[in-house]
């Protein structure tokens, strides 16, 4: 059983350098120092960037980070000026203990990390529902998950929505939690093979924001902020990296951006990219999750902190799982994914934030009202520095995830969070890539 995000109850489911870099730098390229002949170019200041700097930086190797956003830490991103409190706009989550680089880093520093607590809060229509229902919900989930499993343990490389034919009052909800709200994908839209070689994890919760961890990692590294990478070029030696800051020759440039900005164009490639590799990267979109985060003065969802509150979805599929009171702080994550996801990200903030408030008070009644400060949401799909939130293999391209890791002319490499084999869509694989690609980049270098 699989679950890349949350773990549900009785279901296994889911420095160079700082100081001689910068003493290599020359003087102005954009609005910041780098230098314009390095061995290596880092496209991407995100969980994976972040780690590969790392690792350049411990074999001293010279290199230059550019990233085309104003901060660090990508799809990690914590801010506290909205809510007075850590707000979590992208990774949440803290996953994969075992391997996930940022575990140790969570445990050592100020940031309050706790494993997650597993209570849920489950309504339908008539209030919230008793355990004989709930034991319905889980029951199916199972049975979907199942069916997903066996697909994956038989290498069918097939839309969980062809294999899980579960039907009865709570299957609507399975799917909503499995598909949108796991995967932020629909079920017809992701491979259960894929799926199932994901690694399952147990969460933790970072109180200070798992965004506010990777950019204190990043903290000291050199890098070009605002400086948007536009074409590579990579028909002569080495790389030609054209940014909005100027051109930067190196031998080889490390390439950690969704696959959704590699999807756009926005980067050209000269020569284009390799078929298989243009296939791969269209075969492994980016999926649609986003936070409709609301701020209450008090814990009207009664479970302390950090419960999870699930309402019976209808065949409409207009839904949102919700994680309440995180880390005390007051402020739910409301969260919606897949094609509804996308509808109501172009419906804009005031009608996502109006359509969770409609369910809530259905729901809990005036205290919603009553408590609520204030709302915000995320965007992740319209950012053209993201263009969606996580990406995962669509049915029949699941052997495409080892193309993405394969180099290109031995001077590009892809790394980030879609290039790990089975922590994708995650924080703590983005980190692991950025570091083997950035082993394997100075590898064949020689
Ligand atoms: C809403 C949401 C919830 C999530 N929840 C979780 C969770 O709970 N747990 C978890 O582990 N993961 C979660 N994830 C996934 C996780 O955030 C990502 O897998 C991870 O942060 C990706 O890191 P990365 O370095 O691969 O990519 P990114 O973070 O996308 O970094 C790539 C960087 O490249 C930059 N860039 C883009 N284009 C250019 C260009 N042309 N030139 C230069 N720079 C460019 C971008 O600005 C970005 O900073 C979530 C993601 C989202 C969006």
């Amino acid at each position: 059983m699989k679950n890349p995000f949350r773990t549900l109850p009785s279901m296994s489911r889911r420095s160079l350098i700082a100081g001689s870099a910068m003493s290599l730098l020359l003087p102005t390229f954009g609005r910041a120092e780098v230098e314009t002949n390095p061995d290596i170019v880092i496209v991407g200041a995100g969980a994976a960037g972040i780690a590969a700097a790392h690792a350049l930086s411990e074999r001293g190797i010279r290199y230059v980070m550019v990233e085309a956003g104003s901060r660090i830490g990508g799809r990690a991103y914590t801010e506290t000026e909205t809510f007075g409190v850590p707000f979590d706009h992208g990774a949440h989550w803290v996953q994969s203990e075992t391997r996930n680089p940022y575990f140790e880093r969570a445990k050592d520093g100020p940031y309050r990390f706790y494993r997650a607590p597993d209570n849920y809060r489950v309504f339908d229509a008539g209030g919230e529902v008793d355990s004989d229902a709930l034991a319905v919900l889980w029951r199916t989930w199972e049975n979907v998950e199942e069916a997903m499993g066996e697909a994956g343990e038989n290498g069918w490389d097939v839309a969980p929505s062809t294999v899980a034919s579960d039907s009865g009052a709570w299957a609507n909800t399975a799917w909503f939690g499995i598909g949108p709200w796991e995967m932020g994908k629909d079920m017809d839209d992701f491979s259960c093979l894929d799926w199932w070689n994901s690694a399952d994890s147990i969460d933790w919760y970072c109180a200070a924001g798992y965004g506010r961890l990777v950019a204190d990692h990043g903290a000291g590294l050199p890098v070009a902020l605002d400086t948007a990478v536009t074409r590579i070029a990579w028909d002569g030696a080495g790389v030609t990296v054209e940014t909005t800051g100027g051109t930067i020759k190196a031998r080889a440039v490390i390439l950690t951006v969704s696959t959704g900005v590699l999807a756009s164009g926005d980067i050209v490639f000269d020569p284009a990219l390799p078929v298989s590799m243009q296939e791969a990267i269209h075969g492994i979109p980016m999926g649609d999750y986003n936070h409709i985060a609301l701020h209450f003065s008090q814990d009207i969802f009664g479970m302390g902190e950090d419960g999870y509150l699930l309402h019976q979805v209808d065949d409409s599929m207009e839904a949102f799982g919700a994680l309440t009171n995180a880390s005390g702080s007051g402020l739910a994550y409301c969260d919606v994914g897949g094609s509804f996801a996308r509808e109501l990200e172009a419906a804009g903030e005031q009608a996502s934030i109006d359509f969770v408030m409609e369910k809530l008070r259905a729901m809990l009644g005036s205290d919603v009202d009553r408590t609520f400060r204030k709302g915000a949401t995320t965007a992740w799909r319209s950012d053209p520095l993201f263009r969606g939130c996580y990406a995962s293999a669509s049915f029949g391209a699941y052997p495409m995830r080892r193309v993405l890791r394969e180099p290109i002319g031995e001077r590009i490499f892809l790394a980030g969070e879609a290039c790990h084999p089975e922590l994708w869509a995650t924080v703590g694989g983005a980190a692991l890539s950025g570091t083997e690609v950035a082993a394997r980049t100075v590898e064949a270098l020689g």
